[in-house]
């Protein structure tokens, strides 16, 4: 019966006679087998011979004029039994229609003695469903329409797949099964993946959708070699299109037991990506069923542009994936974290939000290489990952900065004990290659209560401000964002957008602090410190405003305009005493150090006002070095270079070791006043100054104290080899102007710096 299955119209004569022979091999039983046509219609030159056993002549006209009847009043056909002569027949008749649902005859199969039995009857109707396809083909409209209405469903089916998104395409799917399995009027139709790595199929999209599916299905996912038939779907190259020829007994009888169906003819076209076979779109009948070039063609055709949508699904998702994951760790990013903070804001239950900042990772990824750091990042991510409840959530921020989503956190007490699991946690010791390194983290954390309408990112730059609280208390802690931090944080807000303006406009100012020879009072230097001429608060320190300036990156243009008001000042008092070998020293921001061009601008503005570098000092702060070593290290050296003084701000309050002082390029160290003010009463810090000092003298470095506010201190430094120094007893920073009497003498009087004795006129008055 193969011989049909690429019928055309040329033999359609030929095949419908093969078709009613085999239905004579089938049933053999059969006494009439006739196709009797419906009056008036043409089977354009397939009509074939009834085959009618010599008794049954009677019965037959008796049944010819009843099915004539029956199709000219357009009747149901069916199977019944017919007293015919005292005689039970058994009948079946089985329409024969074209394609547009026309019915133009009918299959007449009939016995006497008995009814046909069910399977029997699917039979038969399988071969009559074959036999209105051939009809069709016979017709040459037939044909024509077929071919068009396939185009036209080609055209439907791509037109719906291109348009198919990654959220839509499992619906699309299944509508393209169903709309050829409706036009093809197939049985079942079905779209199965394979899975070449797992060695599975896998069901994609089917039609109809079975009604109760089983859990597990045992259609959802086949081994291949569990079973022959998906085995040869898994290297299919070329349509596979069987019929009743190729299906053994055995399988058949088992398809009708399974289903009540008698499966006849399928075809189970390939979709081929590449070299291998995506998957296989597949057509099932329970009934004869033969196929034409053009429908082969036609589902070819589908199943490329199945595969090329599956190929731009799988790409849209790749790229979904990477726009919502960290490469590294694999944890949703930020844009995947503002989108379920969001989504869990909008739900009433409450949330906080943690982020978790490691504690100096920076100078653990210089000291042990990138290639650990990120090993260690790895290694936390899981941790943390695996140690949330499922109702929580993870995304990795970037660099060393975490954040978590606690689910139905509400109790303050209970998010700090969280979040101090986790701390304990991530500062397990990691083994990373043979080595054990253990690292702390601090966290910020943030609560919104159901219904509070916070934003996204106000939580998160709320917990942000806790976190950096936690590390300035000393780190390896977590501190909630509560109603102390947050007034602090709507003051910060409101003063960045002044000192916006006040940076744009000109509100800044600079005050000069003289640092003298502790021993003849001679001036050696001033110190220049920023102002902000605030408009209501009236002239604010550094001290009060620089942070917020760091935090912003305003520092960037706080510290240029610093730079060169400094030079052009500089330059001033370079003509009006000529002969005052007087320095400035400038502060900068580790900040600053991230421009690319910070040396040569400090050279323009050193040309642009002609002063040398020898009268130009920089001040740095310990953390500024120790944070990105060698990268400091660098412009420093450009610094020197151009003649410029490196001196380390604050010193002793910072992490560099004493040790690696000596690779730093650097000229003076600036003992912080914290230490200063206790050398007269506290042995410790008396310590420390006493060390730096003799580090300094070690390593060829100058040394000068901040902040001496009395003539005890004076007299302490100078004992201990200190013999520089700046601070209120001096002068507190004042404007360029007022420091003019002081720069005209070139410093202060020792007066100032010695323990006040009894004045004469206090003496006298004495005596
Ligand atoms: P610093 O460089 O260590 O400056 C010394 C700070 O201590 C100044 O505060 C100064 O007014 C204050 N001070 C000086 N002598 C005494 C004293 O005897 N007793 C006390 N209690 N304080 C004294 P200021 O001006 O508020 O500056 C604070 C910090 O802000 C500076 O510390 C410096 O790190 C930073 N800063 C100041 N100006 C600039 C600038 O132009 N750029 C940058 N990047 N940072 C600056
Ligand atoms: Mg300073
Ligand atoms: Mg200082």
């Amino acid at each position: 019966m193969g011989n049909f299955r690429h019928a055309d119209t040329m033999n359609v004569g030929a095949e419908a006679r093969l078709i009613v022979e085999t239905l004579r091999q089938v049933t053999p039983r059969a006494e009439i087998v006739a196709v009797i046509t419906a009056s008036g219609r043409s089977m354009s030159g397939i009509e074939i011979e009834p085959l009618v056993g010599p008794k049954s002549k009677n019965a037959f006209e008796s049944i010819r004029e009843r099915v004539e009847g029956q199709l000219a009043g357009k009747e149901p056909l069916g199977s019944f039994t017919w007293v015919l002569d005292d005689v039970e027949w058994g009948v079946l008749i089985d329409a024969i229609e074209l394609l547009d649902g026309q019915i133009i005859g009918a299959l007449v199969v009939a016995r006497h003695g008995r009814a046909w039995s069910q399977r029997e009857c699917s039979l038969i109707r399988a071969f009559g469903g074959v036999f209105s396809q051939v009809a069709t083909l016979a017709n040459r409209e037939g044909v024509l329409l077929h071919q068009r209405r396939l185009d036209e469903l080609v055209s439907q089916v791509a037109e719906r797949l291109m348009s198919a998104t990654a959220a839509n395409h499992k619906e699309v799917l299944n509508w393209t099964t169903r709309v050829l399995a409706e036009f093809l009027h197939s049985d079942v139709a079905f779209l199965r993946r394979n899975d070449h790595v797992r060695g599975v199929s896998i069901l994609e999209a089917e039609w109809p959708i079975r009604d109760d599916i089983p859990d597990p299905d045992p259609l959802g996912e086949v081994r291949f070699d569990n079973d022959p038939i998906f085995m040869a779907t898994k290297d299919l190259r070329e349509p596979f299109l069987p019929g009743f020829e190729d299906t053994t007994e055995n399988y058949m009888q088992r398809v009708e037991d399974g289903s009540g169906e008698t499966l006849i003819a399928g075809a189970a076209v390939p979709l081929l990506l590449g070299d291998s076979t995506w998957g296989v779109l597949g057509f099932i009948h329970f009934a004869l069923r033969s196929w034409v070039p053009a429908e082969i063609n036609a589902l070819q055709a589908v199943a490329s542009m199945l595969v090329q949508l599956q190929a731009r699904i799988d790409a849209e998702e790749r790229t979904a994936y990477n726009a919502y994951h960290d490469d590294l760790t694999d944890l949703p990013n930020r844009r995947a974290l503002l989108r379920e903070l969001t989504h869990r804001l909008g739900t009433r239950r409450d949330t906080a939000v943690l982020i978790l900042d490691l504690d100096r990772f920076k100078v653990m990824n210089d000291f042990l290489g990138h290639a650990t750091g990120d090993r260690l990042l790895i290694t936390i991510a899981d941790r943390i990952r695996t140690s949330i409840r499922a109702s929580d959530y993870v995304a990795r921020l970037g660099g060393d900065e975490f954040v978590v989503l606690l689910d139905e956190a509400s109790s303050e007490m209970e998010v700090q004990a969280s979040a101090y699991r986790l701390l304990g946690i991530v500062a397990g010791p990691v083994n990373i290659g043979g080595q054990f390194v253990s690292h702390t983290a601090s966290i910020g954390i943030a609560i919104a209560l159901a219904g509070s309408n916070e934003a996204g990112l106000d939580l998160l730059s709320w917990a942000d401000g806790a976190m950096y609280v936690a590390k300035a208390r000393g780190r390896n802690q977590a501190v909630v964002f509560d109603e102390v931090l947050r007034q602090a944080a709507n003051e910060r807000s409101s003063m960045e957008l002044m000192l916006r303006e006040a940076v744009e406009g000109d509100g800044l100012r600079l005050h000069y602090q003289p640092e003298v020879d502790l021993r003849t009072g001679r001036l050696l230097s001033v110190e220049a410190l920023v102002r902000w001429q605030h408009p209501t608060q009236g002239l604010l320190a550094a001290a009060k405003f620089i942070n917020v300036a760091e935090e912003t990156g305003l520092v960037l243009e706080i510290g240029r305009w610093v730079f060169a008001e400094a030079c052009r000042q500089l330059a001033i008092w370079r003509r009006d005493y000529p002969d005052l070998p007087l320095i400035v020293r400038v502060n900068m921001s580790p900040a600053e150090f991230a421009a690319s061009d910070l040396v040569a601008f400090v050279e323009k503005c050193m040309l642009d006002n002609n002063v040398p570098g020898d009268r130009l000092c920089i001040e740095i702060t310990e953390h500024a070095v120790v944070d990105e070593a060698d990268k400091v290290a660098n412009i420093l050296r450009g610094f020197q270079d151009l003649g410029v003084e490196v001196a380390l701000d604050d010193f002793g309050t910072g992490f560099a070791s004493m040790t690696e002082l000596k690779y730093l390029p650097v000229d003076l160290l600036k003992l912080d006043m914290s230490f200063v003010e206790g050398i007269t009463t506290d042995d410790y810090d008396r310590a420390i100054v006493e060390s730096i000092i003799r580090l300094g003298q070690a390593l060829h470095l100058s040394v000068t104290a901040e902040g001496i506010e009395c003539t005890e201190i004076v007299e302490k430094l100078l004992e201990l080899g200190c013999d520089r120094g700046q601070g209120y007893l001096i002068s507190r920073p004042i404007g360029s102007e007022e420091l003019r009497p002081m720069l005209k003498a070139g410093g202060v009087p020792m007066s100032l710096l010695r323990p006040a004795k009894p004045t004469l006129e206090f003496a006298s008055t004495l005596s």
